[in-house]
């Protein structure tokens, strides 16, 4: 923790927040003070702003091989801090350590895969039609972005879009939340460490997320917003972005469904819920959310389920042996309190867990409900914690339906051993990603992203690059 940067970063200097104004991290583990970093203002974001601004030209110039290289180095980098970076994650966001290390490895992976994609932005020329003119086609950097990002993957939601910032030519002004922020500090030392120019990345932690946030996307110098958080922030986001015409990306909340039919294959399906679920805690967008089991297997697969959510170790994730950390804060586990105790209310049976323990810290421990009534509150909220809500089905079309009724659509998860039915079921489903017997889609070749008001756009994968390019089209005539 001693030589992690608490202060923010701007055109390439660490720097105190104007006002000299400062905010605490806590440690959701034991609910102390972990340290206290800068807390910015406007005038902080204007001068984050202005450096971004500044180095966006001479960046849009600098060579792609350069770029690609500087995104390499930062790889190498993390992968050789794995361990130092996993600690700063448990610290300041609670995961285990386990879960941490795999976080630092799928956030560096976003590095590499965009330092691959930073040499293969592509353009074109051709006759048009009408044989009289040509057509020059070449991509640019949108520009300077704002990014902003949540706290339960810290690092990897950060590397998701520094990456393809960095390989387009964009420069950034990162906010990230303020329950999380030495992560993103890190990631900031180490960029500069393997090279990238002063500007191109400034880091603004602050707890006055609107006052720092707003007059960057009115102001109409900054050119694209990439946001990563709740839907309800989202919208508001969009709405302030729409003033100055701010290109957005947008990966949101999520409300996933896991489907498990009558002919699928119960050890894979029980396994791939506990990642589905558990993962982080079940902090995380992808979280399975809503299980609809067909009513022939239900009992068979809440049993199974609930014996192994029980064998599950909670704790400080520091320590060994630790499957489950805490919650990220006190709010956050009285959503998940209030939740189980509104499905109980309306009948649901608690199978394991449904009782916060004792003590400091803010550890929910995890727990299955069975027979869940369909008008259940979490049924249209994401549970954000480690609560399994089993629901039964009869037929195909009827758990389409159910699966399909709700506001968001970033994951489903189908198990099935029939490929037909796996395929038409995938198709139908109203989600931008589906795993197919299985709990995991995240993956940084892949494009990741939902539909409905689960975003716009995607992260990740060839196309992840797009979203902070623009395409120039120059009419040449054939002479
Ligand atoms: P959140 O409350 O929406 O906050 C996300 C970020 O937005 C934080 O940095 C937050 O800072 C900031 N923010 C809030 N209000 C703002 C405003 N008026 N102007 C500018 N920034 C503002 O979400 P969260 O609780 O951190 O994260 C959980 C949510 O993120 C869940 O809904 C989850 O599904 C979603 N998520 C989606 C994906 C995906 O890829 N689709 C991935 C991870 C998480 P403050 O906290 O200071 O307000």
């Amino acid at each position: 923790m001693t030589d992690t940067p608490t202060q923010l970063f701007i055109g390439g200097a660490w720097v105190d927040a104007a006002d000299g104004a400062t905010m605490p991290v806590d440690d959701p583990a034991t609910g102390e003070v972990l340290c206290h970093v800068a807390d910015a203002g406007p005038k902080d974001a204007a001068l984050a702003e202005d450096a971004a601004v500044q180095a966006q030209e001479e960046w849009a110039r600098t060579a792609p091989r350069v770029r690609s290289e500087i995104l390499r180095r930062a790889y190498e980098i993390i992968i050789e801090r794995t361990d130092e970076l996993a600690h700063l994650m448990t610290a300041e966001m609670g995961k285990p350590l386990a879960e941490a290390r795999g976080e630092v490895a799928y956030a560096a992976e976003f590095f590499r895969w965009f330092s691959e994609e930073a040499v293969r932005i592509d353009g074109g020329l051709a006759t048009l039609p009408d044989g009289r003119n040509r057509m020059l086609l070449s991509r640019r950097p949108v520009g300077p972005c704002l990014l902003i990002t949540p706290w339960n993957f810290p690092l990897a939601m950060g590397t998701r879009k520094i990456g393809p910032a960095v390989a387009a030519g964009c420069t950034m002004v990162l906010k990230p939340a303020p329950q999380t922020p030495l992560s993103s500090l890190a990631l900031a030392a180490i960029l500069k460490e393997a090279g990238l120019p002063d500007g191109v990345l400034n880091v603004v932690t602050t707890s006055r997320a609107g006052e720092v946030c707003e007059p960057l996307l009115r102001g109409g110098r900054i050119r694209k917003l990439s946001f990563t958080g709740s839907t309800g922030v989202g919208q508001l986001l969009l709405a302030q972005s729409a003033q100055a015409v701010v290109r957005t990306s947008m990966e949101l909340g999520g409300n996933a469904p896991f489907v498990v039919f009558e002919d699928a294959d119960l050890d894979k399906a029980v396994d791939g819920a506990m990642v589905a679920k558990m993962r982080n805690m079940g902090e995380a967008c992808t979280a399975a959310n809503r299980f609809f089991v067909h009513r022939s297997v239900a009992e068979e697969f809440a049993r199974r389920l609930a014996e192994r959510m029980d064998a599950l170790v909670v704790g400080p994730g520091t320590r060994d042996g630790v499957d489950v950390g805490p919650l990220i804060d006190r709010t956050g586990r009285a959503k998940v309190e209030e939740l189980v105790a509104d499905a109980v209310q309306r009948g649901a049976r608690v199978l394991v867990g449904g009782r916060t323990p004792e003590g400091p810290g803010c550890f929910y421990p995890p727990t299955v409900l069975a027979d869940v009534d369909p008008t259940s509150r979490l049924m249209d909220t994401e549970i954000f914690g480690p609560v399994a809500a089993i629901l039964t089905f009869d037929d195909e079309d009827e758990v389409i339906r159910r699966a399909n009724d709700t506001p968001w659509g970033l994951v489903g998860y189908v198990f099935t051993e029939g490929l037909d039915r796996a395929l038409r079921v995938s198709e139908r489903l109203e989600v931008g990603m589906v795993g197919l017997n299985t709990g995991l889609v995240s993956n940084p070749a892949a494009p990741f992203g939902g539909v409905k008001q689960s975003g716009l756009g995607r992260e990740g994968g060839r196309v992840g690059i797009d979203e902070f390019l623009e395409y120039q089209y120059l009419a040449v005539p054939v002479s």
